[in-house]
């Protein structure tokens, strides 16, 4: 099959941030009720970051740093449902259309299985895709390393993009 035919990408994205005591924990577009909340200049949500850089990487667009600059005060404790938005805006002006989303978040605590539901309708939200195409794994460290040790919360996302097919207008449909 020629490419031109079937012309879809893959983007991979990986982030981390510290836990620190007295943050809002936000992740997959959603607060969690915890001690401790991530540290960052926006409001660290490392989930959709990673997600962020997921989509872009997948369109070729280079990274989440490249387009929402941390030196950039228009970023600074925003609302990261705001960035990934922005993001899905130029990859699906660059032609293409998300297929679907799959991450895992690696935190030992809080247990974040009973909200994997309610951040999957809140990442197909942002997209603007069906749920059915988001999917949240949840794991913990095994107590190994800095995740382990509960200092930081750490994500990886891949997306699958599609080439848009060009829409039929109502008055040329003959
Ligand atoms: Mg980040």
């Amino acid at each position: 099959m020629k490419h031109d035919q079937l012309d879809i990408r893959v983007g991979l994205g990986e982030d981390i941030h510290a836990l620190v005591p007295g943050r809002r924990l936000v992740l997959g577009g959603i607060e969690i009720a915890h001690h401790a909340g991530l540290l960052g200049h926006s409001d660290a949500d490392a989930l959709l970051h990673a997600i962020t850089d997921a989509l872009l990487g997948a369109a070729g667009l280079g990274d989440i740093g490249v387009h929402f600059p941390d030196c950039d005060a228009r970023w600074k404790g925003v609302n990261s449902r705001l960035i990934l938005a922005a993001a899905c805006e130029i990859v699906r002006a660059a032609g293409w259309e998300p297929i679907n989303v799959d991450c895992t978040v690696r935190a030992q605590a809080p247990r974040l299985g009973p909200y994997r539901e309610a951040m999957r309708t809140a990442i197909a939200e942002v997209l603007g895709i069906d749920a059915t195409r988001v999917n949240v794994k949840a794991k913990t460290a095994e107590r190994l390393g800095s995740v382990g040790r509960e200092e930081g919360i750490a994500t990886s996302a891949v997306c699958l993009l599609a080439r848009a097919t060009a829409r039929v207008a109502p008055s040329d449909t003959r």
